[in-house]
């Protein structure tokens, strides 16, 4: 079964229409990117996965239930901000606990998934400080276990690494990876960067001009572009 299905998914903003009929399905513990031009409507297509913005038109299912009328908290899915989201007067521990206490998780059970997440993320040692003592990279990381220890249907990503200097964003990207190959969870992320999207995704949707212009894996994008735009942007040798 499909994990994630959008069928003929549509979006306006007033009388402007950002994206038309996008379907697509996708696979329990795929890594899928998101890839195109600043604009194709990228963010706006995870932004409705995650219920954060209304579908104009059109379906979203997870995991065989239908899903695009309920509200975010509901869906099962944990959405990783680009700028971290992080809340600043709270300790690290206290920002990746709070989305849990709210939904009435036990304390000790808390407390086993954050320091669980925590040793996976190897942020251990920052759990008692606060974001602003903590690196860019850091961050993120935390930005990430928050998200693991509501064990998600589906992260969604938009955009983590574009606030990293270069050295740090190859790095969290490699770790990005890892997290991928050892929790297997299905993995949305959206970026206009072509190494990004090579080196990460599993399959990779092209987007450009409110449309799907090829769905692949990085292979297929890159030796195989489907059209034009593809070709252009992916960078094909031909
Ligand atoms: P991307 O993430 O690919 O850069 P977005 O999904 O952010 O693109 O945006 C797609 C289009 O929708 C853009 O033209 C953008 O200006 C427009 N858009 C996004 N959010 C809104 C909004 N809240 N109101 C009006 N237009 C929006
Ligand atoms: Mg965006």
């Amino acid at each position: 079964m499909s994990d994630i299905v959008l069928k003929e998914v549509s979006k306006s903003f007033g009388v402007v229409s950002v994206l038309d009929k996008v379907s697509m399905q996708i696979k329990s513990g795929e890594f899928i990117v998101f890839l195109g031009p600043s604009g194709c409507g990228k963010s706006t297509l995870l932004r409705m996965i995650a219920g954060l913005e209304e579908v104009t038109d059109g379906e979203i299912y997870l995991g065989g239930e239908r899903v695009d009328q309920l509200p975010p908290n509901e869906r099962g899915v944990a959405m990783v901000f680009q700028n971290y989201a992080l809340y600043p007067h709270m300790t690290v521990r206290d920002n990746m606990s709070f989305g849990l206490q709210n939904i009435g998780t036990p304390k000790d059970e808390i407390v086993r998934r954050v320091e669980d997440a925590a040793r996976m993320l190897e942020i251990t040692q920052l759990l008692d400080r606060r974001p602003a003592q903590l690196s860019g990279g850091q961050r993120q990381r935390v930005a990430i276990g928050r998200a693991i220890v509501r064990d998600p249907k589906a992260f969604l990503l938009d955009e983590p690494l574009s606030n990293l200097d270069a050295g740090l964003r190859v790095r969290t990207r490699l770790e990005l990876a890892q997290l991928h190959n050892r929790i297997r969870a299905t993995m949305i992320f959206v970026t206009h960067d072509q190494t990004e999207a090579m080196t990460l995704a599993t399959r990779i949707v092209v987007m450009n001009n409110r449309r799907i212009e090829q769905i692949g894996t990085p292979m297929e994008v890159y030796s195989r572009p489907a059209t034009r735009f593809v070709a252009s942007f992916v960078g094909s040798p031909a």
